[in-house]
């Protein structure tokens, strides 16, 4: 009998996909669905991005290219992440790949070996737990700690996590699934453990443009962090480009080589016009960028009103991402539920409200007792968060 590799065991995926299926299946039966599941953006990319890819395939731009992106690109993503993070960085530290996502795993081929220690965020993006296991890594999770003004990495578990075993420390600020955000002391220690212990950090900046007070601030930038950083970017998010799959890694240059080495080894190159898209999107008009976080700043608005009018709901503002991650323990208590999950699949079949809850963003931790749900407002307008949530409540 024909078998599949061992290690198939140890992969786990984004189960919000699954979710948006459930959802679509219940909408294909005639229902109406409020979709609050994927971090998907239902505002269009913007016309002259759309315009700059169109050109590029007129253009012949639709043959191989070079694995760690076209030239121009790589000037244009050095220039533009530098400036806004304060570092300096040449086209040598970029590596261009199809999206935010390969990042992950890839940083992780780079650094880390069979029965080696990785930190990550959990609650957090599920792929770091999956990627870590799969490559035969220890995934160790760190938790984060509720506050009056959201969520605070618990500094005491990451330093009781570390051994001589752990290799680097996965940092997700501006953080999915919770929106949590570092102060510039948190971020300060997380440098100074990586330092203290010699890791490799893989910082996620996935939604370092997604915010609506402040600006955000890379660790990558603290002294003596960028020769040991690998930045995670995407056009995904800001520039809403989901679909389009472009993203790069910013690495110091021995780690460059190597995701270089890998992608080529992986997809030959990135999509080639898409990367031409990716220059118009950098250095063309940025109102699209600022228009859109308008309208999500209205979402949030509507979003946390409404769920901080459920009773036994309760979610903190955020200032970043598109996510809300309401504590809904006492709701589900008034209403005798036990698993979170049950409770998500009866709001489907009740309500047409569709979400993730905490179980699909890495395992469960010891002695953690509340229960979350994540609602994404990127891909709902107003309207529908209102009408959706109104019947939730
Ligand atoms: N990192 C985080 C924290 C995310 O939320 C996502 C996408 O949702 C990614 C990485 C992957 O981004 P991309 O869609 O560009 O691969």
């Amino acid at each position: 009998m024909q078998q599949l590799a061992n290690r198939l065991e140890r992969l786990g995926t984004e189960t919000a996909f699954s979710v948006a299926q459930a959802a679509a299946a219940w909408k294909a039966q005639g229902n109406r669905v409020f979709p609050f599941h994927l971090g998907d953006i239902n505002i269009p990319t913007a016309p002259h991005i759309v315009e700059a890819m169109n050109r590029a395939i007129a253009d012949g731009y639709t043959g191989y290219c070079p694995g760690p992106g076209i030239p121009q690109l790589r000037e244009a993503l050095a220039e533009d992440l530098g400036s806004r993070r304060g570092i300096s960085f040449s086209p040598d530290n970029v590596v261009v790949m199809t999206g935010g996502k390969p990042v992950i795993t890839k940083f992780l081929q780079a650094v880390m070996n069979p029965g080696q220690e990785v930190l990550y965020p959990n609650p957090g993006f599920p792929i770091y737990e999956s990627q870590i296991e799969y490559l035969g890594g220890t995934a160790v999770p760190y938790r984060y700690l509720p506050t009056s003004e959201g969520f605070a990495i618990d500094l005491d578990q990451v330093r009781a996590s570390i051994t001589p075993n752990t290799v680097a420390i996965i940092y997700n600020d501006l953080q999915n699934p919770i929106s949590a955000e570092s102060t510039a002391a948190e971020r300060e220690a997380i440098a100074q453990l990586a330092q203290e212990h010699d890791l490799w950090v893989l910082s996620d900046e996935a939604y370092f443009e997604t915010r609506y007070e402040g600006v955000s601030s890379s660790i990558a930038s603290l002294p003596g962090m960028a020769e040991r950083t690998v930045i995670l970017y995407t056009f995904s998010k800001k520039f809403a480009m989901t679909g389009s799959r472009l993203g790069c890694a910013v690495a110091p240059l021995e780690i460059a080589k190597v995701l270089s080495t890998l992608n080529t080894n992986d997809e030959s190159c990135t999509t080639h016009y898409v990367q031409w898209a990716g220059i118009e999107a950098l250095r063309g008009p940025q109102e699209p960028v600022q228009h859109m976080l308008d309208i999500l700043r209205g979402r949030r608005d509507a979003a946390c009103e409404l769920v901080n009018s459920i009773p036994g709901m309760h979610v903190a503002v955020p200032q970043s991402t598109f996510y809300l991650f309401p504590d809904v323990t006492d709701a589900m208590e008034r209403m005798g539920y036990t698993a979170v999950g049950d409770f998500a699949t009866e709001a489907l079949y009740k309500t047409g409200v569709s979400f993730c809850t905490r179980e699909h963003f890495g395992r469960r931790q010891p002695g953690e007792e509340r229960q979350y749900i994540r609602l994404a407002y990127s891909g709902i307008d107003v309207a529908d968060i209102r009408d959706g949530l109104g019947r939730l409540r």
